[in-house]
């Protein structure tokens, strides 16, 4: 999906995050990561044991919440609140920003 965003107009990006909404559940259960604070940042990670560091790359502890609302690499404008609404913006957030952070 990535390489169709580049190309894409804005009334196609609001179609392909319906339907990304409608079909593919990873948006919503990312959204339910961000809101619980379970998902795989380097904080729980390092409390699991499978992160040397719970560092992110910015310095500070990167908990769920750190990715979303302060990381100064990765925070999304309108933070928690606005990324449940899933709009563009949130879907094209959680499948570049947060992913990347969330792979390292
Ligand atoms: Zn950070």
């Amino acid at each position: 999906m990535n390489r169709y965003l580049r190309t894409a107009t804005s009334q196609q990006l609001l179609i392909a995050a319906h339907v990304s909404q409608q079909s593919n559940p990873l948006t919503h259960v990312d959204v339910n990561r961000f809101r619980t604070g379970q998902g795989p940042c380097r904080a729980n990670l390092h409390k699991w044991s499978l992160a040397q560091s719970p560092s992110c790359d910015c310095g500070q502890q990167q908990t769920m919440n750190h990715i979303v609302d302060t990381c100064p690499l990765t925070k999304f404008e309108g933070g928690l609140d606005l990324l449940h609404e899933a709009d563009v913006d949130a879907v094209v957030w959680l499948e570049s920003a947060a992913t990347a952070a969330l792979a390292k």
